[in-house]
């Protein structure tokens, strides 16, 4: 069977936060300073202050979570802590813990200090998270050998490490675990301006010539998040070299993002279908989750992850107990008359 993708789908990709293959080149795109991580100023204060009392105590850092959508800078930032704490990381995730034999590995494989990152935290097996526990808290684990009468128990001491687990739902993380994590930071959806600094950023890397006004115009359509301004500078760049003399203006960056069906609000197809269904279907809503994924045969989890939080922080959608509602700025951004609006005739 085949699928294929209507050319709808395929340019609602494009503003999708979370990776995609084009995105392959991206490591050579991070941060590694604390100084270079563009934004989220709250998080870095309060990690310049951890990461200097455990550097005066000559410490490990605490256990941190790093919680906030794809695509914010989570994998980037535990990346920089590395940096900043000079230690070895290893990269894992969630899903890629298939037995509790890989967990083990990975523990007893670290040395002293170094950062084990576990992304996506919340979709490790519940069963496994036990290992984690005395891990977390007393740098040991308890292993059994063997079965029936014939099993031991081997007491094994772990190197004392720091555990940076990344999640985009932290709801979905048991209790348990989420207490044994001394330090919890929230990333937040970045401004326009400072997501400009990191196109301007990426630019150069990438040796780029784009003015200012480019620069503002791929910021201001890249719904809050440094993966998706990336994405679409490399985007804009083949189309100015295309279709212009190479240079990123804002108009140049304007009529790509216009052909790639990025709306001035950063707003792709996905979104404007998302909410004209809730409009004309559910007249405004409150519809759930589900029912409107199920209706615009979207997965419920993509939604709410990656199309939700720039629609709620943007004033397009909220979210009431019943299901999710379209505002008065969603209606006038598609053009529709706002149901209250409609003046009675006599
Ligand atoms: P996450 O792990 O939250 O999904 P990543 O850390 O993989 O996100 O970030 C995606 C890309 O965005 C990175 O390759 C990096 O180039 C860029 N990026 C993220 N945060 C920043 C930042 N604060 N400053 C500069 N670039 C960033």
């Amino acid at each position: 069977m085949s699928i294929s993708f209507s050319e709808d789908q395929e340019h609602a990709q494009i503003t999708t936060a979370a990776v995609l293959p084009e995105d392959s080149t991206e490591g050579s795109l991070r941060p590694r300073t604390i100084q270079e991580y563009i934004g989220q100023e709250k998080a870095k204060d309060n990690l310049q202050v951890f990461i200097n009392a455990a550097k005066m105590r000559k410490e490990p850092l605490d256990h941190v979570l790093l919680h906030g959508p794809p695509g914010l800078g989570k994998t980037t930032l535990a990346g920089v802590i590395a940096h900043e704490m000079n230690v070895n990381m290893r990269i894992t995730s969630g899903p890629a813990i298939e037995k509790p034999g890989d967990l083990v590995a990975l523990l007893t494989n670290l040395s002293e200090g170094d950062i084990l990152f576990v992304d996506e935290i919340h979709r490790l097996n519940r069963a496994y998270e036990e290992i984690l526990y005395p891990a977390m808290e007393d740098f040991a684990i308890d292993i059994i050998i063997g079965k029936g009468p014939s099993a031991n128990a081997i007491h094994l001491d772990l190197p004392r490490f720091t555990l940076i687990g990344a999640t985009t739902r932290s709801g979905q993380l048991t209790a348990p675990l989420r207490d044994r994590f001394g330090v919890t930071l929230r990333l937040e959806l970045y401004t326009p301006e400072e997501l400009q600094q990191i196109v301007e950023r990426t630019a150069e890397i990438l040796h780029v010539d784009i003015e200012p006004d480019g620069s503002y115009e791929i910021a201001s359509r890249s719904r809050g998040t440094p993966r998706i301004a990336n994405r679409l500078l490399k985007r804009v760049r083949d189309y100015a070299q295309v279709r212009a003399d190479g240079v990123i203006t804002k108009a140049v960056a304007d009529a790509a993002l216009v052909s790639l069906e990025v709306d001035r609000c950063g707003l792709d197809a996905l979104d404007r279908r998302m909410m004209r269904s809730i409009m004309e279907y559910y007249g405004g809503g409150p519809v759930g989750l589900d029912t409107l994924a199920a209706t615009i045969n979207e997965d419920a989890v993509t939604l709410e992850d990656v199309y939700e939080p720039y629609l709620l922080q943007n004033g397009f959608l909220t979210r009431t107990p019943r299901g999710r509602c379209v505002t008065r700025k969603a209606y006038e951004h598609l053009g529709m008359l706002f149901p209250g609006n409609e003046q009675l005739e006599f």
